[in-house]
């Protein structure tokens, strides 16, 4: 890793991303694509070192207290926040200034920040994202290999519900002849339902793959799926969407679940939830002025 002072840390947005690359090492990672523009390798990654004092500065000033988002793009979890904890500090800043956060992991280290994150929701909100993108622990040590597995993250959605947290789950990727079957969707939805998550992010069965991502992908199938690219340039070429076969069944499964046990399971509902302060709490520090 390396060290960098950044000029700036939310977007206009209010998302953050407080390291750059990433050690999760799944090999679908969208944010390895070119288009980002990375100049130095992907793990050896960024650390954003003045990141808490400049999301200080900036809560600070802001007159509307906000949901902040983070993860969307980096893992917030990874390994070097275990020594730096980083993302631990921006947190007490967001718990300070009694504003929102919406935060996305595949780490169970998320839970070591867990009085935080309980003391956010009780002031204002909090909502964990975890990606859940297979029911198999052994196809999910190939496809996310550095990062714990799907049933740890499980029991971290399992946590945050007896401490009142809500979550959502992205269910995403689905990789055609890797994830894409009815066992597999249904082993999710199975532990978001009994979980009790708010929403399911799902933008279709399948996963985008674009320059940088795809060679990458390309490389972790030769050595886990042999022959498999082959099938995968057969049928998409070099296409940016590559949609499973089972993709209009899995689908219906997906949605049919959700609407029956109360889930959001429509884009623009769960990131409607995801951008909503709740407009009763957090009043505490403006009402000073
Ligand atoms: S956790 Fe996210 S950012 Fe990290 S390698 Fe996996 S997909 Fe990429």
């Amino acid at each position: 890793m390396h060290f960098t002072k950044a000029k700036g840390i939310l977007s206009a947005n209010n998302g953050m991303n407080i390291y750059r690359g990433c050690t999760h090492g799944c090999i679908y990672c969208d944010s390895r694509s070119r288009c980002y523009g990375f100049t130095h390798p992907f793990e050896d990654v960024e650390v954003k070192e003045n990141a808490a004092e400049l999301l200080e500065q900036k809560l600070r000033s802001k007159r509307k207290k906000c949901m902040i988002g983070t993860g969307a793009m980096c893992d917030p979890y990874m390994h070097c926040e275990e020594q730096l904890g980083l993302t631990g500090r921006c947190l007490e800043v967001i718990d300070r200034y009694e504003f929102g956060v919406a935060i996305q992991t595949k780490s169970d280290r998320i839970l070591r920040d867990m009085d935080l994150l309980r003391s956010i929701n009780e002031k204002a909100k909090t909502v964990v994202q975890i990606t859940l993108t297979t029911y198999d622990e052994e196809l999910c040590r190939i496809i996310e290999p550095h990062v714990c597995t799907t049933a740890r993250r499980v029991e971290v959605l399992e946590q945050m519900r007896e401490a009142g947290i809500p979550t959502v789950v992205w269910l995403t990727p689905v990789l055609p002849f890797i994830n894409d079957t009815e066992d597999n969707i249904r082993g999710i939805l199975k532990c978001c339902v009994d979980t009790g998550v708010k929403g399911i992010m799902n933008f279709g069965m399948g996963v985008t793959l674009r320059e940088g991502d795809r060679e990458y992908f390309y490389e972790a199938l030769d050595k886990h799926f042999p022959g498999l690219r082959n099938k995968y340039q057969y049928m998409y070429g070099n296409s940016y969407e590559v949609s499973s076969p089972n993709h209009g069944r899995l689908f219906r499964i997906f949605e049919d679940t959700c609407r029956e046990n109360g889930i959001l399971y429509k884009p623009d509902e769960s990131f409607a939830y995801l951008r909503e302060f709740p407009e009763d709490k957090g009043y505490s520090q403006l009402s000073l002025f």
